[in-house]
């Protein structure tokens, strides 16, 4: 007897969790140590999540034990449109809202509930991958759009106008992002309206490290300068309240509300199908959105700031490795010079890397860049270990072959 997995899994892929980690679970269990550079995970790296946020949690159990409405409770939901009212976005209500665990579940969530087979939706290359996979389970074909390193990794705006066809339907925008840390001008993001608003398209706005953002860079809501456009906006406590393991994220949808009246019907269905989100986590967020303890990591001398200028620093001191200066989010996307260092497979290079450093790494591949020429490295640990472990992986190219 044999039970194969699904054709619609065909060509679905997410290298964060990739069979590298097999590997390192593996040497775990055998007894190595293994510093895990590969996911944006906070906590493990000695990140508490905010004393406000934890005595909430604890206060709210006992009323935390049911079901709750499949969009998520009022209180939460009033509070975030009121939230993002206040930052710019228009004609936000409790309607607006949907919650979900984490932006992972409400991302898959809403490309199922827009995309046909062979629709198309634009997505950035580089991207986070879970974009890439949602579309194509959902059916979609996945259409790449180039950020250029050149130009600090901001969206080319050419690549994404050529790419547009009569199928596409969305286009997917990560900012902050994941993995280059680029940050977009409110320049870029209207010239992204521009063409979402002749193409009607809808827009995905990926914003969740939007508190995590360096060097006086800032973040500009894209649904804020697109009030006419249908944009759902994401946003979640994972990173800049490090409680990733809570999962609690959500999504804000703005713009008309006439034009979009079939899909979010849809989208409710789909919320109601997994019933509702963790209702323990949904407690949370309206203390969180007045918790500020980000802010101090972030700030010059800040825990986070201090590691990402390190990361930086010590990657561009490596021989044929160059990195864009990260101005948010949690990770360096170095570039590793092909001419310097000749790694025809960068999956194999990071699963080497794992089995000789122990020291683990995300392929630039896995976030559907197309040459084997780039990696992720989290920048979570404290400076100095980052420090040391950038320089072993430094030691570790120079002598490897492929
Ligand atoms: N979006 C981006 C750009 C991310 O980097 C991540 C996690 O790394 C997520 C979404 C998913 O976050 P969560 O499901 O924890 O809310």
């Amino acid at each position: 007897m044999e039970f194969r997995q699904s054709t619609k899994l065909t060509g679905v892929c997410y290298e964060i969790r990739g069979p590298v980690v097999e590997q390192a679970n593996a040497l775990e269990a055998a007894g190595h140590s293994i510093l895990r550079l590969n996911i944006g995970n906070p906590a493990p790296f000695g990140f508490a999540a905010p004393d406000a946020v934890v005595a909430d949690l604890i206060a709210r159990l006992p009323q935390a034990h049911g079901y709750t409405d499949a969009r998520g409770i009022s209180s939460a939901r009033q509070a975030l449109a009121k939230h993002y009212a206040d930052r710019g976005i228009q004609g936000l209500d409790e309607r607006s809202v949907y919650l979900g665990n984490g932006v992972s579940e409400l991302a898959g969530m809403a490309i199922q509930a827009l995309v046909d087979t062979g629709d198309e939706v634009l997505i950035p290359s580089p991207d986070y991958p879970l974009w890439t996979a949602v579309t194509r389970f959902a059916g979609g074909v996945p259409v790449h759009y180039r950020c250029d390193e050149a130009a600090g990794w901001q969206p080319d705006l050419d690549d994404i106008a050529a790419k547009i066809t009569s199928r596409t339907k969305a286009i997917v925008v990560i900012n902050p992002n994941n993995p280059t840390g680029a940050v977009y001008s409110p320049d870029v993001l209207r010239q992204i309206a521009e063409l979402a608003r002749r193409h009607e398209l809808m827009v995905f706005s990926d914003e969740i490290y939007e508190r995590i953002v360096y060097d006086g860079a800032k973040h500009h809501h894209f649904a804020a300068l697109a009030p006419d456009l249908v944009c759902l906006t994401f946003g979640g406590l994972s990173k800049s309240h490090r409680i990733a393991g809570f999962r609690a994220g959500w999504l804000i949808v703005s713009g008309p509300r006439a034009a979009a009246a079939s899909y979010l019907e849809g989208l409710t269905m789909l919320a109601g199908m997994r019933l509702c989100p963790n209702a323990l986590a949904q407690h949370v967020i309206e203390a969180a959105l007045t918790d500020d303890t980000i802010d101090d990591l972030v700030r010059p001398g800040g825990r986070l700031e201090t590691q990402r200028t390190t990361a930086w620093q010590t990657l561009n001191e490596l021989p044929g490795v160059s990195c864009v200066k990260p101005l948010g989010g949690l990770y360096a996307f170095p570039r590793i010079d092909p001419e310097v260092h000749r790694i025809k497979d960068d999956e194999r290079f990071v699963l080497d890397l794992l089995l000789r450093e122990k020291i683990h790494i995300v392929q630039g591949t896995g976030f559907n860049w197309p040459d084997p020429d780039h990696v992720r490295i989290v920048t979570l640990p404290e400076a100095g270990d980052l420090e040391v472990a950038i320089r072993r992986i430094g030691r570790f190219l120079d002598s490897y072959e492929q």
